[in-house]
């Protein structure tokens, strides 16, 4: 049978503003264009891992709103199985405010919704779905102890775990010890580790850091300097593609997706990692979160 992903995390409607430059603090400024697209760093990331036609499967939580069926018709449409979705009684879809400027840079403000009631119970609920899949993909926009569950129910049925600590906050240990694959950008990565600037020898300390902790790897995304894999044992950067960025929205998630894709069809991070840069590269190239996200036919385009 294919091998196969869960990605366990938020949905958000992501009501997008375009300006020509962001605005200082107090600044009104006019925006030229508006745009509501699905989006939520767990949907966004099953959508990448859907629209590369590896099968993935979705567990969050939505309002039981005109938002919330939105979201599920997108992702069904990436290829993404939403049946294990649930939805909440009281509370509204996730909802994301994003201002983006010309040069692609932006500023983002998530009001949770139904994602902040995804509960222990609702992933107990979906356990028979964890224990079909081969790979587990979590992010920090639904509530950490519920993460932390998650992790560590996964691990005890013997998967392969992701977590894209973002947005970024501290972490625990207890939590640490049920991640294979640690995945934060750069300023991810200087919260969770406390570092005060990220280069060659202080990844290489979180790494190994982390690693006692019972981290697998650790994969640095750093923008267009591309990405640093990182493990108890060895350090490697890989330099991203040459493209024109004209909006990041998405990068990191479209990694992800590119990464699980890749790690489930190989079983090997680096494979994986080429897959990701080139599904992400792509990715900046175009307006949008998940309307941005590469089919596996374009990705394998740019595959040498
Ligand atoms: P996030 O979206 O989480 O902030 P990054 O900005 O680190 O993530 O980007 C994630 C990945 O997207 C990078 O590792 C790289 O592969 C790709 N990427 C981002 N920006 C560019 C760019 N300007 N040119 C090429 N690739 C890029």
């Amino acid at each position: 049978m294919e091998r196969s992903a869960v990605v366990i995390g938020s949905l958000n409607m992501d009501i997008a503003v375009t300006v020509e430059r962001l605005p200082a603090e107090g600044e009104t400024l006019q925006g030229v264009g508006l745009v509501e697209a699905p989006g939520g760093k767990g949907a966004n990331q099953a959508a990448a891992i859907g629209k590369l036609q590896t099968p993935v499967r979705m567990i969050g939580k939505v309002g039981a709103d005109r938002n919330g069926a939105a979201l599920l018709q997108s992702l069904e449409a990436s290829g993404v199985d939403t049946d294990a979705v649930l939805t909440s009684s009281g509370q509204p879809t996730g909802v994301a405010l994003v201002t983006v400027d010309r040069a692609g840079r932006n500023h983002i403000v998530v009001v949770p919704g139904a994602n902040g009631e995804l509960t222990k119970d609702d992933i107990d609920s979906r356990a028979d779905i964890i224990e079909q899949c081969d790979m587990i993909v979590l992010q920090l926009e639904v509530p950490l102890e519920t993460v932390a569950y998650a992790l560590r129910k996964a691990k005890a049925l013997g998967k392969t775990t992701v977590l894209n600590p973002a947005p970024a906050r501290k972490l625990d240990d207890e939590l640490l010890q049920f991640v294979d694959f640690l995945i934060p950008n750069e300023h991810e990565l200087q919260t969770i580790a406390e570092l005060d600037q990220i280069d060659e020898q202080s990844i290489e300390r979180a790494a190994r850091l982390f690693g006692e902790k019972g981290v697998g790897a650790l994969i640095v995304t750093m923008g267009e300097r591309g990405c640093c894999y990182a493990d108890r044992s060895k350090i490697k950067a890989y330099p991203a593609r040459k493209v024109n960025a004209v909006d990041t929205t998405a990068a990191g998630d479209s990694f992800i997706g590119g990464f699980v894709a890749g790690y489930l069809a190989s079983r090997d991070a680096d494979t994986a990692i080429r897959q990701a840069q080139i599904a992400a590269a792509i990715t900046v190239t175009r307006h949008g979160a998940q309307s941005s996200l590469p089919t596996r036919q374009e990705v394998e385009a740019l595959w040498q």
